[in-house]
């Protein structure tokens, strides 16, 4: 089995195209001469249209974390009341960290598999005005489950006009639509391992011009994340501190792919094999995480059915190539997470369900051969628009 590379389905790291792996390995740098400084630029105007936004985007190395600690130690004081929307592991660990700086943490807990709710948020904000931010998950790794962030800040924007919203778009941002000047929203924090198809150690976040200028007043200790620092030296094509620059040469061949794909069929082809992942689940006869309405274009979160040996079925997956990601938190041993974003193509997808297919039957369950993957394949399908859905019509 070992001719092959595993088909590496979990949500980040994600699997690099080969362009991108070459790239990582070319000879270092001066990280204060021309060539850093035209790639820093490629990267930092490339990048822009996938946050919707005209305004300045810092690069640090750092992992994501390192992003929302940023977000945080960039704009808050302690004391301020901050509002953490919460509706998995990775909400907790934003509020955590606005927590550990001394903000005065509220927190909404959205059942894990569901989205925040919009109306819930406006009652919070009538029930006690004055947040100084908010906190939210774009899409929330740990449950398969993406936010309807624009009608969120859509919200905060409307009943709260000067609430800083803070967005967690690590495994989103570049693999869906964002629109984050038109939606008014401050900072988005994103991860090179995600949708960039880079290796991890980059995190690039864009601020608004109403972030910018919180900055000059709040009052957390910052010196390796202070994004004050990062915007000046990249206004001298370079960073303050030195980058990871074999990332930073995977993140600007990343960035080239996807628009040679172009922004629109990337943000397809995930919609794509997020509906093919689904499908082919579901007809495996996995019941999936996530409200269907906010199922998750990055990551799909499936249960462990109480009748099958997980582990010995996991082992199995993996001897055939197939790696998955566990659940995290109090989902961990109750989950299996099933990653889409980034270099995925249907073609991985489909492998993937048929792994999942075969072990599925060695192991006794009960599935017509060929079904999952015939309705994930008919899923991608409909989902390209290449064939109109059985349903559609029906009730006409
Ligand atoms: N936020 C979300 C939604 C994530 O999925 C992740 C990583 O999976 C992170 C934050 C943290 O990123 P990192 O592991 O690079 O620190």
């Amino acid at each position: 089995m070992d001719r092959f590379e595993p088909n590496l389905r979990i949500p980040g790291p994600t699997a690099l195209p080969p362009s991108v792996r070459e790239a990582g390995a070319r000879q270092m740098i001066n990280h204060r001469g021309p060539e850093f400084a035209a790639m820093l630029a490629r990267i930092l105007d490339g990048i822009k249209p996938y946050f919707g936004t005209t305004g300045d985007v810092a690069m640090i190395t750092t992992a994501g974390t390192g992003g929302l600690e940023a977000a945080v130690v960039n704009v808050l004081s302690p004391g301020d009341r901050v509002l953490g929307v919460s509706i998995g592991s990775f909400g907790d660990r934003f509020a955590k960290i606005a927590r550990t700086y001394g903000a005065d943490v509220t927190k909404i807990e959205v059942e894990w598999g569901q989205a925040a709710d919009p109306a819930t948020l406006r009652a919070e904000f009538e029930r006690a005005p004055g947040y100084r931010a908010v906190l939210l998950t774009h899409n929330e790794t740990s449950t398969g489950v993406m936010n309807p962030i624009r009608d969120l800040a859509a919200v905060v924007r409307e009943v709260s006009p000067d609430t800083l919203i803070l967005v967690d778009s690590v495994s989103a941002l570049g693999a869906v639509p964002f629109e984050m000047d038109a939606w008014g929203i401050d900072i988005v924090v994103t991860g090179s391992q995600k949708a960039w198809m880079s290796a991890p150690g980059l995190a690039m976040i864009a601020a608004s011009e109403r972030a910018w200028a919180a900055m000059e007043t709040a009052t957390a200790p910052r010196v390796y994340l202070d994004l004050r620092v990062h915007r000046e030296s990249h206004a001298q094509g370079q960073t303050p501190w030195t980058p990871a620059i074999a990332v930073v040469y995977q993140v600007d061949e990343g960035i080239r792919l996807m628009n040679a794909e172009g922004a629109a069929h990337v943000f397809a082809r995930h919609e794509a094999c997020a509906a093919a992942t689904r499908a082919g689940l579901t007809a495996l006869g996995f019941e999936l995480l996530a409200d269907p309405r906010f199922a998750s274009r990055t990551v799909t979160g499936a249960l462990v059915p109480d009748d099958l040996d997980w582990k010995a079925f996991n082992t199995e997956l993996k001897r055939r190539g197939l790696v998955l990601a566990g659940g995290q938190g109090k989902l961990t041993g109750k989950i299996f997470r099933l990653g889409h974003l980034g270099s995925v193509t249907l073609e991985e997808i489909l492998g993937a369900t048929s792994v999942l297919e075969f072990v599925s039957i060695a192991f006794g369950r009960s599935v017509r051969p060929g079904s999952a993957v015939a309705a994930a394949q008919v899923a991608a399908m409909e989902s390209f628009g290449l064939i109109v859905p059985a349903s559609a019509g029906a009730g006409a």
